[in-house]
């Protein structure tokens, strides 16, 4: 459940080795919080910025396995601020290992999965209410009421909290992977994203700015421009991710009265002022990022019962790399046990 990067990649290696699979997905787009917006020329990631190509099997799968021609590195270092805005370079080694996105945005991982799946059927806008388990397997009930299965096996990749919420009336699942799902918990961000007809910024030596210490209104600032493909010459979209303490007591506010504050905060870490932009757009994450992580004995008591999970709930870690990785690595737990079946 779930067309996120990590259902993704467990669906495309469950379909290299021949097994079938049904993705349902709750939204129209695919590949969850790695996401993209178009608007008219411009193309901007206002979920996962980036990702590395740092671990080998990834690298493998993107460069190797799905098609690499749209693939983009990121021009540009990543620099670091503290509490205060004092803005350094930032560390070198890391800004040694190269940054990708793709030309069309970073969402276009999720398509290029699906399409090199030929036996994984994706159900876009299929919103699954419902989980419960008989006899000859698992059964969902989606938000139309209509129900799918049996499934001799079933993938959870939502955040934790919505997994929980969806298999907290299953009598098959244990109280003990409930409090565990429920132990899990996420950064809550609101990203805005502010669109310029000019560059932005005259000068700059870096492609982003990342608040190390957390102590920031903002926690992240970058240049789409620095990623081929995303915007038109001469211009500039600004991503902003405010910091989780920011963004929680304003998670419900209306994003127009947030903007002014926004724009302050950045004009104060850029030690400039910024004209309003010609146009802006926001993005309230509930679930940006866990800060802990499912605990394996726990999963492995589920996947006897033919319950399993992947996705960054399961690494602790915000990160595409590690969500992709937790998908082809539960496929593989996944294809031992149906080769046992
Ligand atoms: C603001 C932000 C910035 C980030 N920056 C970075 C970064 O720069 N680099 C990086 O590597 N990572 C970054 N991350 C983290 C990265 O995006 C995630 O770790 C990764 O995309 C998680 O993938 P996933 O498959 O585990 O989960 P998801 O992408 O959340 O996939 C789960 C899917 O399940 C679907 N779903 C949920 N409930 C249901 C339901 N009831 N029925 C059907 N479908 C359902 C969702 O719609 C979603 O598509 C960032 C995340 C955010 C939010």
């Amino acid at each position: 459940m779930g067309a996120g990067v990590s259902g993704l990649a467990a669906a495309w290696s469950l379909s290299r080795s021949g097994w079938c699979s049904t993705l349902h997905e709750k939204s129209r787009g695919l590949a969850g919080r790695a996401a993209t917006r178009r608007r008219g020329e411009h193309c901007y990631d206002h979920g996962a910025n980036f990702f590395r190509l740092d671990d080998a099997g990834i690298h493998e799968l993107l460069t190797e396995h799905l098609p690499a021609n749209e693939l983009v590195e990121i021009t540009g270092d990543v620099w670091t601020f503290d509490a205060q805005g004092n803005i350094s370079p930032g560390d070198p080694a890391h800004n040694a290992v190269s940054k990708w996105s793709y030309r069309r945005g970073i969402k276009t991982i999720g398509r290029l999965l699906a399409d090199d799946s030929p036996h994984a059927e994706v159900r876009r806008e299929s919103q699954v209410t419902c989980i419960d388990k008989q006899d000859d397997g698992w059964m969902l009930v989606d938000a139309q009421g209509q129900a799918h299965g049996p499934h001799s096996i079933l993938l959870m990749t939502p955040p934790a909290p919505q997994s929980m919420h969806l298999l907290k009336d299953c009598p098959a699942v244990t109280a003990e992977l409930l409090a565990e799902l429920g132990r899990i918990n996420y950064h809550r961000q609101f990203c805005f994203v502010l669109g310029y007809d000019s560059p932005a910024l005259e000068h700059r030596n870096y492609h982003a700015l990342l608040n190390l210490d957390g102590q920031h209104e903002v926690s992240w600032l970058s240049f789409e421009e620095d990623k081929a493909g995303h915007v038109p010459p001469g211009q500039s979209v600004v991503v902003v991710q405010m910091s989780p303490a920011w963004s929680s007591p304003r998670y419900a506010h209306e994003r127009e009265g947030l903007l002014p504050e926004v724009m302050e905060a950045v004009c104060r870490l850029l030690g400039q002022d910024l004209p309003e932009p010609a146009w802006w757009d926001s993005q309230r994450w509930a679930y940006a990022r866990p800060m802990n992580a499912l605990r394996p004995e726990i999963l492995q008591k589920a996947e006897a019962a033919g319950l399993f999970f992947a996705g960054d709930a399961t690494v602790g870690k915000g990160r595409v790399s590690l969500a992709l990785r937790s998908g082809l690595e539960v496929a593989d737990r996944i294809k031992a046990r149906l080769a046992c079946q």
